[in-house]
């Protein structure tokens, strides 16, 4: 082998693919944040790399490099919370806050209308280490009092509720937990952390799937838990940096990258979603539409109380005699609303729940829930005529 010739003095070539000694000129500004990324963080002298959580400086890139931690800083600002920490999503959010706050012998709440993994929570994983989680009415407000045990370490709201989108009245059940000291996390999702202000109404925790309304592309995966105060903070940092919650810097920059367009994206999507929620309320197909915003969803007037607008996502049930057969069949006959869970996207999506299990049962098997997209707001209502026409058709 022929060695490669160097200048007298210089490092060996291999070691300079390592560490090299040029690199590209400093005093590059531009308007986007950088992604940093990197597990290990290098240390100037031995005696900085003391690694304690709370000091707030970089030890590792587990805990957080400055792309992740730019996003929670700038969830935390809008939030108006203490702090947020970015975790790999909004179920790994609602885990977090459980165990910081629940141990073997704890009691917590939760609202039967939870999403559907947070209520799973409990006999999938919570029960096994000696925790009972409860279930109560969404609309309970101030009643929640009753359910109240004294080793209840946790209650949990979510507002408007997954799928059957009740709206609870958040402040009311924060007075009742706070008068007992049992804090409150909060389910924020619907209202990506803006449109109704978590903190303001008292709660002690506020959590969102960033995958949602803050990603905006249905192309990453994120959540956040925000907290209130130095308490909640020193709850839940332990147990975060414990439970090894480690998330992508690159999905950290799609994320800051929807911060930028979330109110055009809130704005639009909230004007389409009405128009749609409205036109369906008039259709003799159609019973209930549980849009917040409109009369039929159960807490619509604490929606006017406490909330700044409405989201892109929403059900609404058909009329008695549509059975599972029936809604299948307009399901499958939509276009452009795509078959599919989640929502927040840009594109909209429709999901039926007829298993007896979810918390839809109530409705029986006549619950369909949408997300609208940012199509032109005509083509989604010509697609939902279309595929009524469809349904009532082959019906026969
Ligand atoms: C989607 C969602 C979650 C879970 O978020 P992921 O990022 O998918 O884990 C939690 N809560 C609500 C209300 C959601 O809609």
């Amino acid at each position: 082998m022929t060695e490669i010739k160097r200048p007298v003095g210089r490092r060996d070539w291999r070691t300079r693919l390592i560490q090299p000694e040029v690199g590209a000129p400093g005093g590059f500004v531009s308007l986007v944040p950088a992604v940093h990324r990197g597990s290990t963080v290098v240390f100037e002298r031995l005696a900085d790399a003391q690694d304690d959580w709370r000091t707030g400086r970089y030890t590792y890139g587990l805990y957080g490099t400055p792309t992740v931690l730019e996003l929670g800083a700038r969830i935390a600002d809008l939030e108006g919370a203490h702090h947020s920490f970015v975790v790999p999503g909004g179920q790994a959010a609602i885990v977090l806050i459980y165990l910081a706050f629940c141990t073997a012998g704890s009691h917590a709440l939760v609202p039967e209308s939870a999403y559907g993994p947070n209520q799973e929570l409990g006999p999938g994983l919570l029960e096994g280490l000696g925790i009972t989680v409860e279930t109560y009415p969404p609309t309970i407000g101030a009643g929640i009092a009753d359910r109240i045990r004294p080793a209840t370490r946790l209650i949990w709201c979510e507002s408007p509720g997954s799928i059957t989108m009740e709206v609870q009245d958040v402040p009311a059940i924060v007075a009742a937990a706070h008068a007992r000291d049992v804090p409150v996390a909060l389910d924020n999702t619907y209202a990506a952390g803006i449109l109704f202000d978590a903190f303001a109404a008292g709660v002690d925790l506020s959590m969102q799937a960033l995958t949602k309304y803050v990603g905006g592309h249905s192309d990453l995966l994120l959540g956040s838990v925000s907290v209130r105060d130095d308490a909640a903070y020193a709850r839940v940092g332990p147990v975060h940096r414990l439970l090894g919650l480690a998330v992508s810097p690159d999905d950290c920059a799609l994320a800051l990258r929807g911060l930028e367009t979330l109110a055009v994206r809130l704005a639009a999507l909230e004007r389409s979603t009405l128009a749609i929620a409205t036109w369906l309320k008039a259709r003799p197909e159609v019973g209930n539409v549980l849009h917040p915003g409109l009369p039929d969803c159960p807490g619509h007037a604490i929606w006017q109380r406490d909330f700044t607008g409405s989201a892109s996502v929403f059900s609404f049930v058909f009329a008695d005699e549509w059975d599972a057969d029936r809604v299948a069949r307009f399901v499958d006959a939509l276009r452009l609303f795509r078959i599919g869970y989640s929502w927040g996207g840009t594109t909209s999506l429709v999901m039926a729940y007829p298993a007896p299990g979810s918390n839809a049962r109530s409705y029986g098997a006549r619950l369909v829930r949408l997300n609208v997209g940012l199509e032109a707001t005509q083509d989604l209502i010509g697609d939902l005529e279309h595929a009524l026409a469809l349904a009532e058709g082959e019906q026969g």
